[in-house]
């Protein structure tokens, strides 16, 4: 042996872009790239960075492999380092390259630790590397797998368990449930998390009971967004509703919730609830006027097809499609995570529904970027969510159903605004 080790370092041109951006292909592309090669997997951790990126090290008995892709490019760099004779690092080269869908690549190989430059110590041998043979069966394999929601200045990581459950490319975005080991099952929507069994509850908990409760005859709801299902899941535990209309642009985000995530989509099939697989913006334009007691707009952020569930011509239709007593609620952002929304569409609001009708309260999820998450609550006429909460409404619902986050405590104090939000919005 002339050397320590031997580095391969790997360019991987016009790979397909979608391999590069998929954690999960490249994690088990480049475990089987390492055991093709005979090393002995230690542990991994492979990173997906939204929208997109993945990068990933293997670590082996025989040191490591590892890669970082650019799938706006269709590059990959990966670099194989394997020390001593058992393992052939040239192997993994083919392979990788095969698996990747690259059209083109180069490599050189480095050779690490020559042996002439190196001078024996006379180390104690029983710190040296364990010999292989004695210790591989207690050899414990630890897979680290991360998505990563991240934007210019933050990120958000979640390990989940290397299988994605549901990946579709639809018409409108890339509807995608992950397996995650602290918060469960997970939806995402071009990278970006729409709910995890984890906390959904808040969220859906929140968005619904709230304006139900300030309603006292809520009778006709429209729901525009919510394919995941949690949010009709909640509006069905009172009794009062008669329908609920659910508007959602992306069979996909139905089917997925529907196939995984079966707590939070539930009620989808309830006997009140009415799917359409529709565009919302369409829908409210043509909605008959006064004909809802509560419009829920639960919709992703203000990119693809959410954007324009966030304009002033949208919310005005919604406002013409509300009983005279009606209540939009809204997720409203985040004072925290994206200010410059949290404050405009506040103004619009205002401007809609009246300076003193516009009421924003907040809740606490974990795994929405800062954790701080907005609601809007609009109403149409006189209705004030703390003064006209029917108490005996409440009382009922509490006794009759778990809920996990929403009490008659909650009901009040999330409308207490920190002073950098009330800064924010005045
Ligand atoms: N709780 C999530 C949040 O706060 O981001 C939202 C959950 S739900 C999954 C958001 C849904 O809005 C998605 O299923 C998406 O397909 C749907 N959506 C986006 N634009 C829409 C539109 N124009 N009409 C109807 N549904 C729309």
């Amino acid at each position: 042996m002339t050397a320590l080790g031997r580095h391969v370092l790997v360019e991987l041109y016009q790979c397909d872009a979608n391999l590069l951006n998929d954690v999960v292909h490249i994690e088990t592309t480049m475990e089987e790239a390492a055991s093709n090669a005979g090393a002995t997997l230690i542990n991994s951790t492979f990173h997906h960075f939204s929208p997109y990126g993945v990068s990933g090290v293997i670590v082996i008995q025989e040191s490591h492999l590892a890669i970082h892709t650019w799938p706006e490019f269709g590059f990959a760099s990966i670099d194989i380092f394997t020390c001593g004779d058992s393992v052939d690092p040239w192997h993994s080269y083919d392979f990788l390259k095969e698996k990747l869908g690259a059209s083109h690549g180069s490599a050189m190989e480095m050779r690490r630790g020559e042996m002439k430059l190196l001078q024996k110590s006379d180390f104690e041998k029983t710190n040296l590397r364990d010999d292989l043979e004695e210790h591989r069966e207690q050899i414990v394999r630890s897979r680290d797998i991360w998505f990563t929601e991240r934007t210019q200045d933050l990120a958000f990581s979640l390990k989940h368990k290397g299988e994605k459950l549901f990946d579709k490319q639809t018409d409108y975005q890339r509807v995608e449930v992950f397996d995650t080991t602290a918060f469960g099952k997970m939806l995402t929507l071009d990278g970006m998390v729409m709910c995890t069994e984890g906390d959904e509850y808040v969220y859906h908990e929140l968005i619904s009971h709230i304006p139900a409760l300030t309603h006292p005859e809520p009778a006709q709801v429209l729901v525009i967004g919510g394919g995941d299902g949690g949010t009709v899941r909640e509006l069905v535990k009172h009794p009062e509703i008669q329908k609920v209309t659910l508007v959602e642009i992306d069979e996909e985000v139905v089917n997925a919730s529907k196939l995984y995530l079966r707590t939070i989509s539930k009620s989808l099939d309830h006997e009140k609830v009415d799917v359409k697989i529709e565009d919302g913006i369409e829908f409210i334009k043509k909605a008959d006027p006064e004909s809802y007691d509560l419009i829920i707009v639960d919709s992703t952020d203000p990119v693809g097809p959410g954007e324009g569930l966030f304009t002033e011509e949208f919310y005005k239709n919604v406002y013409k499609a509300l009983s005279p007593e009606g209540i939009m609620v809204t997720q409203s952002e985040s004072p925290r995570f994206n200010k410059t929304v949290f404050q405009e569409i506040n103004k619009c609001y205002k401007s809609i529904f009246g300076k003193e009708s516009v009421f924003t309260y907040l809740g606490y999820i974990p795994t929405y970027p800062t954790g701080m998450w907005s609601f809007s609550l609009c109403s149409k006429g006189s209705l004030d969510p703390i003064k006209s909460i029917d108490q005996q409404r409440q009382n009922k619902l509490l006794s009759s159903n778990k809920l996990l986050y929403y009490n008659a405590e909650i009901h009040n104090s999330v409308f207490a605004l920190p002073n950098f939000v009330k800064d924010l919005l005045n």
